[in-house]
């Protein structure tokens, strides 16, 4: 398969030009997102733009986009608190993070609103996304262990050798609109607890969940400049990739995008983690337990409307477990509530913008077109009631593995269900996908669960669950076309790739 184009931007912002909805947002008085330099909150010269609430289609706040000076200046800022921040004990950097948590914790009712607000997730989702930032804090606060080095004593005459880990420098994140709060929290309590300083660039669509979870890092006591937040699109993003003062990249988002990351910070020397786009599988055996198979693969296709990079995007059903799946996933989905996030009974929000509801809804065209059996359709679910980006659970039965539903990345509540024989064939289908982020199987057979766990070329498994996303203290990341570079994010490849190591070689003859 080719590799998908270069997405354009999430769309949901309009140009300077279109005054009626720039005039509609100065009259729902709703503010600027500011940036932070220097710990200092300001507001961008850029120019701007009007970022929309997914749920209502109203104005939710004014995106600035960042001056060429701006992104300097932060990058700048960075560079000056480098070396008091590199020089603070580590156990010192550990106090914040375990202070900021605690701030975390205090502040969680409005970093879930706001999360809510900004992406369109149910209240459930955003609390669940919340948990996940939390838990990377919490893996943070270990930085005391986790850079410490290893010994050899008496490697020669009078001669011992240890190893530390060392900070490399300025470190930027730049992060996509999927989860507004928890893909940030990837990046910038590791870097700083490794002693780095960092620039954050998140996704204009959710460009406020950045800045308030940065903010709430300042109140924990955080020094000036140690952690700054810029705006804008490609043109910060080219801006922060030239800069020579930027030592490391960390990116999350879509393939092309992370592929274009990877080849341009390299060739600028520069170390990155760039983690892509997804495609993924999950095998449902005949031996499975088919209730935990049905309600796990509903969550996971459907959840936060499936604009989950581990959301389960096609089902390989084996033998007959196909009939038996198919029966009971329409029951279990035809119960579903599309409706706003913050509505209680919510069980699925709106997708991000009416771009992305075209593409998707293209993307159910298509597979009628390819000759895929249409089961639900999610188009009758759009919540008219709305001015929202609405689209129900779509579900698609005997699509070939050569469809574009079942090789491209839709990123919206679209499954598609593929028949197999027995798991080999079933294995072959997953594998010949170009993206390998994650994959799960449903089985009750532990030679089948081990045979696939072994054999699956995807970065996370998981076996009966449904999105295998690892807890911080293990890698995570996919193979393949969904992650360029060498260290994973998270886990002990993230410390990895926020130290450099350092090898003293000592003599002290008596
Ligand atoms: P995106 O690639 O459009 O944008 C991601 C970031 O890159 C944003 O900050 C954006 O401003 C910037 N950007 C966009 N176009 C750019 C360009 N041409 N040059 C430089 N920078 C650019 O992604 P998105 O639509 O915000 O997020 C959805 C994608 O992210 C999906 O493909 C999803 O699978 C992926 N994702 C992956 C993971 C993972 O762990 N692998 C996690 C979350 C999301």
């Amino acid at each position: 398969m080719r590799p998908r184009p270069a997405r354009a931007e999430p769309v949901r912002v309009v140009e300077d030009s279109n005054m009626a909805t720039v005039a509609k947002a100065a009259s729902a008085a709703v503010a600027t997102c500011p940036i932070l330099i220097n710990g200092e909150r300001r507001e961008s010269a850029g120019r701007t733009e009007v970022q929309i609430n997914p749920s209502t289609g109203q104005p939710s706040s004014i995106v600035p986009y960042c001056t060429p000076e701006e992104i300097s200046e932060a990058i700048g800022a960075a560079q000056e608190a480098f070396s008091l921040w590199s020089a603070m004990p580590v156990l010192n950097r550990a106090r914040i993070l375990f202070h900021y948590h605690a701030i975390l914790e205090k502040n969680a009712d409005r970093i879930i609103a706001l999360n809510t607000e900004e992406n369109g997730k149910t209240r459930s989702e955003s609390q669940g996304s919340f948990q996940r930032g939390l838990e990377c804090v919490e893996f943070a606060c270990g930085a005391p262990t986790l850079l410490m080095g290893e010994t050899a004593d008496h490697v020669g005459g009078d001669v011992d050798t240890i190893s530390v880990r060392a900070p490399i420098g300025v470190c930027a994140g730049i992060t996509p609109f999927n989860f507004p709060f928890m893909v940030p929290l990837w990046m910038f309590p590791l870097a700083i607890a490794c002693g780095n300083t960092i620039v954050m660039k998140p996704s204009p669509a959710v460009p406020r969940s950045t800045v308030l979870a940065v903010e709430l890092l300042y109140e924990a006591g955080l020094p000036a400049g140690v952690v700054n937040v810029v705006h804008g699109a490609k043109d910060a993003v080219d801006a922060i990739l030239n800069d020579p003062r930027v030592k490391a990249v960390s990116f999350v988002g879509s393939s092309a995008v992370a592929r274009y990351i990877y080849k341009t910070a390299a060739a600028n020397g520069k170390r990155v983690q760039a983690l892509g786009g997804a495609k993924n599988h999950s095998i449902v055996m005949p031996d499975c337990d088919m209730k935990l198979a049905v309600d796990s693969v509903l969550a996971s296709s459907f959840g936060c409307a499936g604009e989950r990079c581990v959301a389960t995007s096609v089902v390989v059903a084996v033998g007959e477990a196909g009939d038996t799946f198919i029966a009971e996933l329409k029951k279990s989905v035809d119960k579903m509530r599309v409706a706003p996030g913050d509505e209680p009974g919510a069980d699925m929000g709106p997708v991000i913008t009416p771009e992305a509801r075209k593409r998707i809804v293209g993307y159910i065209e298509s597979g009628e077109k390819e000759g895929a059996k249409l089961v639900r359709d999610g188009r009758q679910d759009a919540c008219n009631s709305q001015d929202g980006y609405f689209l129900g659970p779509t579900i698609f039965d005997h699509v070939k593995p050569e469809m574009k539903i079942a090789r491209e990345e839709i990123f919206g509540p679209v499954l598609s269900v593929v028949r197999a024989n027995d798991l080999d064939q079933a294995l072959e289908i997953v594998n010949s996908t170009e993206q390998g982020n994650a994959s799960s199987i449903y089985t009750r057979s532990g030679a089948a669960a081990k045979k696939y766990a072994a054999t699956v070329q995807t970065g996370m498994v998981g076996v009966n669950l449904g999105v295998p996303a690892p807890v911080a203290i293990f890698p995570f990341a996919g193979w393949k076309a969904s992650f360029f570079g060498d260290a994973h994010a998270l886990g002990k490849d993230g410390v990895r790739f926020y130290t450099e190591t350092k090898v003293i070689t000592a003599r002290w003859p008596e």
